[in-house]
C-alpha cells in the first residue's frame, strides 16, 4: 500500500506547500527573519487574500463579535510567522486556518504593500496577494470570522452586498479603498488585483514601503502639535494675523496651487489659497490650520481625528479595558452601555496620571491611552506646587474590600 497517500494529506489536515506561485511574487518566496533583515525599518509582515471564484466573485470574511474590529469585513490573512517556510507558506496557512481553502498557485501582487503600526507598537507591511484556490468550500474558523460572502464587483464598489453592510475596520473609507490600499476606487475590479507591470525578477530587494503612508503620518504629527503644542498655536496664530494685515503680501496668493493632505509638511501648509476676487470663498479656499487639515483629510478618506464610536460590543473591565486615545493630557468620553445606547450617556474623565475610569451606570472600565508628543520635560508644573489629586470614596474603601 505504499502508493497510498497518508491519511493527513487525503483528508487535507495539513498545510498546503505544494503551490506554485508567479514570478512577479518570487520576492515573496523567503522566511519572514530574511525579507525583515531586507527592510530594517519593518518589525513584521502581514499577508492578505484576494480569492476569486469562477464568476470572479471576490471573497469576504467577517471578523469575529469578540475579536478587535468586530464584524467588520476584510480579505483572509494574518501576520507571517517565523515558522513560516516563506512569506507565501504563511499566506497559504493563514487561507488554509481562515477559510479552509487551500492555496494552488499565488498569481500576483494587489497593489503595493501598506505599511501602518499596530498597537504595541511595531511598524508591520501588509502585502496581498491574488491567490488560486483548489475549490471553493469555505469553512470558517467561528474562533476568527462570524461569516463570509463572495462580493461581485459592483457589490464590493456599493459597499453592500443584499442587506449586508459591508463596512471594513476603517469605514471612512469605501471597502474597494481599503481593501485596494488605494487612494481611489480601483476601476476595474480583478485587474487591480492583477499586477499591471510584471516586477523585474532578478532583483531580489523588496519592494519600497508605501512612502505616502510615512507623509500621513507626519502631517499627523503636525496635527498634533498643533492641537497640544503651546508653541505651535502661537504659530497659527501668527499666520492668520499676518493674513489679516493690510498692505502685506499674503503667504499663500490666490490661484496658487492647493497642497494636497500628502503635501502638508508644517503650519505653514495649512493656509488655503484664497477665493478669486470677487467670489465668496469656500471652506476648502479660505480655512487654515487644523480645520484645513482635517478638510484635506475628508476628501481623501482620511479621518485625522479618529471619530469613529469607541468599541460598545463588549463591557470594559479592569483587565481588559475599553481604550480610549488621546492626544491631549485629558480626555473625556460618553458611555451609553453595551450595547450602545442602553443606557442615557455617562461622561468619564480620564487624564494621565488616572488613565482609568470605571462608567457608574453599567460598570464598563475606560482608559486613556496618550498618544500625543512625547514629554518635552517642560510639562506638568503643578507636580512643582505640591498639587496633589483631590481624594475619591476608592481612598477610604478597606483594604480587604479590595
Ligand atoms: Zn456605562
Amino acid at each position: 500500500m505504499a502508493a497510498v497517500p497518508p491519511a493527513a494529506l487525503t483528508t487535507g489536515e495539513t498545510v498546503p506547500s505544494s503551490f506554485t506561485f508567479d514570478p512577479s511574487v518570487a520576492n515573496f518566496n523567503v522566511p519572514l527573519d530574511a525579507y525583515l533583515k531586507t527592510s530594517p525599518a519593518l518589525q513584521g509582515i502581514c499577508v492578505g487574500a484576494f480569492v476569486f471564484d469562477d464568476a470572479n466573485r471576490l471573497l469576504l470574511v467577517q471578523r469575529a463579535p469578540h475579536d478587535s474590529y468586530p464584524l467588520r469585513w476584510e480579505v483572509p490573512g494574518g501576520a507571517a510567522d517565523a515558522e513560516d517556510e516563506s512569506l507565501l507558506h504563511g499566506l497559504a496557512r493563514e487561507v488554509w486556518e481562515e477559510t479552509g481553502l487551500r492555496t494552488r498557485h499565488v498569481s500576483g501582487l494587489v497593489g503595493k504593500g501598506y505599511t501602518f503600526l499596530t498597537r504595541r507598537p511595531l511598524c508591520v507591511c501588509k502585502y496581498s496577494f491574488v491567490v488560486d484556490v483548489e475549490a471553493f468550500d469555505v469553512k470558517l474558523d467561528p474562533n476568527e470570522h462570524a461569516a463570509f460572502l463572495w462580493v461581485t464587483e459592483d457589490e464590493a464598489k456599493a459597499g453592500k452586498c443584499g442587506d449586508v453592510d459591508l463596512t471594513t475596520a476603517n469605514p471612512s473609507l469605501t471597502l474597494t479603498r481599503y481593501l485596494f490600499n488605494s487612494t481611489s476606487d480601483p476601476s476595474t475590479f480583478r485587474l487591480s488585483a492583477s499586477p499591471l507591470q510584471p516586477t523585474n525578477t532578478t532583483t531580489t530587494s523588496p519592494p519600497a514601503i508605501d512612502v505616502a503612508m510615512f507623509l500621513q503620518r507626519s502631517a499627523l504629527a503636525v496635527a498634533r502639535r498643533a492641537a497640544v503644542a503651546p508653541v505651535a498655536r502661537r504659530t497659527f496664530a501668527a499666520s492668520v494675523a499676518r493674513r489679516d494685515a493690510k498692505n502685506v503680501e499674503p503667504k499663500a496668493s490666490v490661484g496658487q496651487k492647493m497642497k494636497a493632505f500628502e503635501e502638508i509638511k508644517s503650519e505653514e501648509d495649512l493656509i488655503g489659497p484664497g477665493a478669486a476676487p470677487g467670489t465668496v470663498p469656500t471652506d476648502l479656499d479660505q480655512s487654515t490650520g487644523l480645520e484645513r487639515l482635517e478638510i484635506l483629510g475628508k476628501m481623501q478618506g482620511v479621518d485625522i481625528f479618529d471619530m469613529r464610536p469607541l468599541d460598545a460590543s463588549r463591557r470594559g473591565t479592569l483587565d481588559n479595558p475599553i481604550i480610549v486615545k488621546s492626544a491631549g493630557d485629558e480626555q473625556y468620553a460618553g458611555c451609553t452601555g453595551s450595547p450602545a445606547d442602553s443606557h442615557v450617556v455617562t461622561w468619564l474623565g480620564m487624564s494621565r496620571e488616572r488613565p482609568m475610569e470605571r462608567c457608574p451606570e453599567c460598570g464598563s472600565v475606560y482608559k486613556m491611552e496618550y498618544v500625543g508628543p512625547a514629554d518635552d520635560g517642560h510639562g506638568h508644573h503643578d507636580h512643582h506646587h505640591g498639587h496633589e489629586e483631590p481624594k475619591t470614596f476608592a481612598d477610604f474603601v478597606k483594604p480587604q474590600y479590595w
